[in-house]
């Protein structure tokens, strides 16, 4: 499997819970390095832009309201196959269908509020890293 980038964030219910160093580590720990990094308030036009996949779902308004609640840390992760890799550790969507041991499992109460966003695919991964990083504010380990 090839070396790639996904993009994280942790959401405001878990920056609340102050668990972004116990999240960031279980990236850590799973192989996966954070080659960038910041903490920042979303607005509503950079929430709304960001889940524009999901504009037409009924949860789209509650999703965007949810993301703007409190700060969020974004993160850029690299390693073996990160993208899937990072789904794993995420576990699904629904905490209530998270496998133990998955930072939705531990740390989300709610479909709506499910402490992270994790890339789904290759593709995306690369269009929401570049949504939120520079090229200079990432520092590929193959670069080192
Ligand atoms: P994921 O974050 O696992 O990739 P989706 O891309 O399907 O999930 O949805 C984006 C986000 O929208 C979810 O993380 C969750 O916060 C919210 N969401 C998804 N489905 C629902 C739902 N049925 N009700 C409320 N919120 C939802
Ligand atoms: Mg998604």
């Amino acid at each position: 499997m090839p070396i790639q980038q996904t993009l994280s964030i942790i959401k405001p219910d878990a920056v609340k819970q102050n668990v972004i160093g116990e999240i960031l580590t279980r990236f850590e720990k799973n192989g996966l390095s954070i080659v960038a990094g910041k903490y920042l308030f979303l607005t509503k036009e950079q929430a709304e832009k960001f889940y524009d996949i999901h504009r037409e779902r009924p949860f789209f308004t509650d999703l965007v309201d949810f993301m703007i609640s409190g700060p969020v840390f974004v993160s850029v992760l690299e390693g073996e196959d990160a993208v899937l890799k990072n789904r794993e550790i995420m576990g699904a969507t629904d905490p209530k269908e998270a496998a133990d041991g998955t930072i939705r499992k531990d740390f989300a109460k709610s479909i709506d509020a499910n402490a992270v966003h994790g890339s789904d695919s290759h593709e995306n991964a690369i269009k929401e890293i570049m949504f939120f990083f520079r090229e200079d504010e990432i520092i590929s380990k193959l670069e080192l």
